[in-house]
């Protein structure tokens, strides 16, 4: 049991979002714990994109430098026909991000950088093997009850417990989330393994038809890794977790008729599993009492824009920068301030992200890419 007379913030969840938070606020001077349901992290076999909107963060956490070295450095974002291969769209990224955008984009392996987030977490303050129960807000503080038995004190609760997270249910009672209809396969193919082909494997390219895509891409710059992540519509699945085995031949048979460099790419599949991709409706408060929301539990999405994880590691840096103004004694007008400042961009990444026509004609992403989080104004004008 976690006993402070000072001031303090609990963080329930460590994934990409609550990792951010933690170390956003633990920098600007908050007291902060964060209790995390799993014995450890493993290196989940997948990818991300980290865009220049995200970088900007992680340049204040100074994790920007080691994010470049470690990850790849697309120049482009290509969308492409899935059968005959012409090109949708070129979207510039590379040099062009960095003048345009203010960062790098970059995709890199999801383990490897949420293994760095989690460094940056102060020593000691990050407790795992701590599933949140129950939760108690009497008014002047928060008593949190972990499945071990034990229990901790904050004056505020930050609910960064993913699409599941126990915190929202507490805030609006239990909603299993939406199955959106698609699941997303995940394999990482190893680079030796394409040298065979005489193909060319882009370093960000998404291969579309009308129901289904692949995307795919290098999860370091030594292109010694190529991820793919797919959507594919499928029937809902019954079993408790977050993914099921599928296996090369359900590639195949889920891709027949796409381009050779997809069929190269199945080929070389040792590993793929399966995800079932759901998401929420948009919730219609982002905050009650001492207890606050971000990321996806309170704004999941389908994946399909990249920006998940970019949405919650604003949320943090934006609930960081409120919490800031106002004080934690003012946490009330500081989660006011938060949600009039996040959920209309939240909002709107969710709809593109969720229709998934995300750069597949030649648009400008700027809205996207090039928002700085800490550029903005702290939007104050519907908040009394
Ligand atoms: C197939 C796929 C591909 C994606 N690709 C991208 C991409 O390229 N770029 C991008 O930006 N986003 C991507 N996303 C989205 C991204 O993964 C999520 O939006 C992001 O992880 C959300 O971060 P979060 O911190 O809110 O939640 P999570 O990262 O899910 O973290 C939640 C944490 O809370 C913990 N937890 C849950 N319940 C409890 C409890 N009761 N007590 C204690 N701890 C608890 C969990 O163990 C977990 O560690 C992708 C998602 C999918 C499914």
């Amino acid at each position: 049991m976690v006993t402070n007379s000072s001031p303090r913030i609990a963080v329930v969840g460590a994934g990409l979002g609550g990792a951010a938070a933690a170390a956003l606020l633990q920098q600007a001077g908050f007291k902060v714990d964060v209790y995390e349901q799993a014995s450890e992290f493993s290196r989940l076999g997948a990818g991300i994109h980290i865009g220049p909107n995200v970088m900007k963060i992680f340049r204040r956490l100074g994790l920007e430098q080691p994010l470049e070295a470690m990850g790849s450095h697309p120049s482009h974002w290509f969308s492409r026909d899935g059968a005959s291969g012409e090109y949708l769209s070129r979207i510039p990224l590379g040099e062009f991000a960095r003048k345009e955008y203010g960062a790098a984009y970059i995709t890199v392996h999801r383990g490897d950088m949420h293994a760095m987030q989690i460094e940056a977490i102060a020593p000691g303050t990050l407790h795992f093997d701590k599933r949140l129960e129950s939760i108690d807000d009497s008014g002047d503080d928060v008593n949190l009850v972990f499945a071990d038995g034990s229990s901790a004190r904050a004056d505020i609760v930050i609910g960064a417990d993913g699409i599941n997270s126990r915190i929202r249910e507490e805030l609006l009672g239990p909603e299993r989330p939406i199955y959106s209809g698609w699941v997303a396969h995940r394999a990482l193919i190893t680079g030796d393994k394409l040298r065979k082909y005489n193909l060319d494997f882009e370093d960000c390219v998404k291969w579309w038809s009308e129901d289904r895509h692949m995307m795919v891409y290098y999860t370091s710059g030594k292109r010694d890794e190529y991820y793919y992540v797919t959507g594919v519509p499928h029937e809902e699945l019954d079993f408790e977790g977050a993914f099921v085995d599928s296996s090369r031949e359900e590639m195949f048979a889920a891709f027949e008729g796409y381009h050779d460099t997809v069929q190269a790419l199945i080929e070389s599949t040792d590993t793929v599993t399966k995800w079932p991709l759901k998401n929420r409706n948009p919730l219609p408060l982002w905050s009650r009492g001492r207890l606050v929301l971000l990321g996806d539990a309170c704004h999941p999405m389908k994946p399909h824009m990249a920006q998940g994880a970019g949405m919650a590691i604003e949320d943090a840096a934006m609930l960081t920068r409120c919490l800031q103004e106002t004080g934690l004694q003012d946490y009330q007008t500081a989660f006011e301030l938060y949600e009039a400042s996040r959920k209309e961009r939240a909002s709107r990444v969710q709809q593109v992200s969720n229709a998934n026509t995300w750069l597949y004609t030649q648009e400008d992403p700027a809205w996207v890419y090039g928002y700085d989080v800490y550029a903005q104004e702290i939007e104050t004008e519907s908040v009394a």
